[in-house]
């Protein structure tokens, strides 16, 4: 699960990482009261503006912007709240801003020059182990710096069973140049941002930029946390941090009746049980001269309902030309999925696309049958190669 960058700042504030002052504001007025709050509080007389939505590359897209004064603040509130931001993150169309928040500015001027860094802790699945990557060229530029010097990249891999090591911190804090008190505010800032990696079950956190202020404050500027779905149950609390309207609707309403969906551009809707099966199924589609128009695994315990809710969201999918379910009966029944698609063939009145249905397994037998008594115009397949044919002759 994705969140905010005001939510991923207050969660890391919570671990004692510095952060900026921050308010939430969902229009102009709001955000001028929240600069004068942030004037008694802060003294600061610069503020930022900055868009909250769910993709990166915000400042390149203009959802980044710097007030000198609180009519500058009301003025650029007006522009970003509201405005469709496109980033070289959100595609073409880009993403409705809805909230931003106003911070304290971080960069004042003083006697040395601020500079940025790049700081992460993820999953390298490869080792089996975290890592921390760090750079001394952060900023909106990373990925160019990745991807043309990777050996500006620092990493420092840490055994998740004995935690990050102290000397690691450290390590980590003098490769990226620092001295004085800013190296040991570095270390600081690097145990607490793994501590909150690890106490959040996050599978990403990333820090772009961190600020080394001119007075050697260590500040996140930016925050970006993925939250590991299958750890939230452990933390309750965080159900409240999903912002739906940040996510595909065919993807939210396919979660909330247990599918696991993604929505493709191709024109062969599936619906299969199992993530290898589902990913078969898709090769499957694209050798029979289609392209799959989405992933959909409906779980081992597809029931009537599940099926119905699957064929419910696929339909929704205007470039849906067939329709392909191949099911596996091994705990599922095939004789339920096959009265769950012809329940759910019923229910939904007319679908006016060829439906082809593999199902092998556990009582496949009876399922074929039920397929055929019905009377729909569903057809169903027993081999894969069969159910292969169908799909290329429903698309001719
Ligand atoms: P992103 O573009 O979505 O990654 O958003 P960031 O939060 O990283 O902001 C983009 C850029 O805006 C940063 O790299 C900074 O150069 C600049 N920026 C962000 N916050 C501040 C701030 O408090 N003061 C100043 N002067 N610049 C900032
Ligand atoms: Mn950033």
């Amino acid at each position: 699960m994705n969140i905010h960058e005001y939510q991923a700042k207050d969660i890391l504030k919570s671990y004692g990482v510095v952060v900026p002052a921050q308010k939430l504001a969902e229009t102009p007025e709001v955000a001028v009261n929240a600069a004068r709050q942030l004037f008694e509080e802060t003294k600061t007389a610069v503020f930022v503006l900055k868009a909250q939505i769910h993709a990166g590359g915000r400042g390149k897209g203009g959802g980044v912007k710097i007030a000198k004064n609180v009519e500058e603040v009301y003025q650029l509130a007006d522009q970003i709240i509201g405005m469709q931001l496109v980033t070289p993150q959100t595609g073409p169309e880009g993403k409705k801003v809805n909230k931003i928040i106003v911070s304290e500015d971080v960069y004042y001027p003083g006697a040395s020059e601020p500079s940025e860094i790049y700081l992460s802790v993820l999953l390298d699945r490869a080792k089996g182990c975290d890592v921390i990557m760090a750079s001394t060229e952060g900023g909106v530029d990373i990925e160019e710096v990745a991807e043309q010097t990777p050996e500006k990249i620092i990493k420092e891999w840490v055994d998740p069973k004995v935690g990050l090591q102290a000397y690691q911190a450290r390590k980590v804090a003098f490769a990226l140049g620092l001295e004085g008190l800013a190296l040991k505010n570095m270390i600081k800032f690097i145990t607490n941002i793994y501590k909150a990696y690890r106490g959040i079950d996050a599978s990403q956190v990333e820090i772009n930029p961190v600020l080394k202020a001119s007075d050697d404050a260590i500040i996140a500027v930016d925050a970006k946390i993925n939250l590991d779905d299958n750890a939230l149950y452990r933390h309750k609390d965080f159900i409240a941090l999903r912002d739906e309207s940040e996510e595909d609707p065919l993807e939210v309403e396919a979660s909330k009746s247990g599918l696991n969906y993604v929505k493709l551009d191709g024109n062969v809707g599936c619906m299969v049980n199992g993530a290898g099966l589902a990913m078969a199924t898709m090769d499957m589609i694209k050798l029979s001269g289609g392209e799959p128009a989405n992933f959909l695994d409906v779980g081992g315990g597809a029931n009537a309902q599940t099926v119905e809710a699957g064929f419910r969201i696929i339909l929704q999918d205007p470039n849906v030309k067939a329709i392909l379910i191949n099911i596996f009966g091994g705990i599922v029944r095939c004789d339920r999925v096959a009265s769950g698609v012809v329940e759910a063939y019923k229910n939904i009145g007319q679908i006016d696309i060829p439906i082809i249905v593999r199902l092998q397994g556990t009582n496949a037998e009876e399922g074929a049958k039920i397929i055929e008594e019905s009377g729909l115009r569903v057809v169903s397949a027993i081999l894969l190669k069969d159910a292969a044919d169908c799909v290329k002759e429903a698309l001719v």
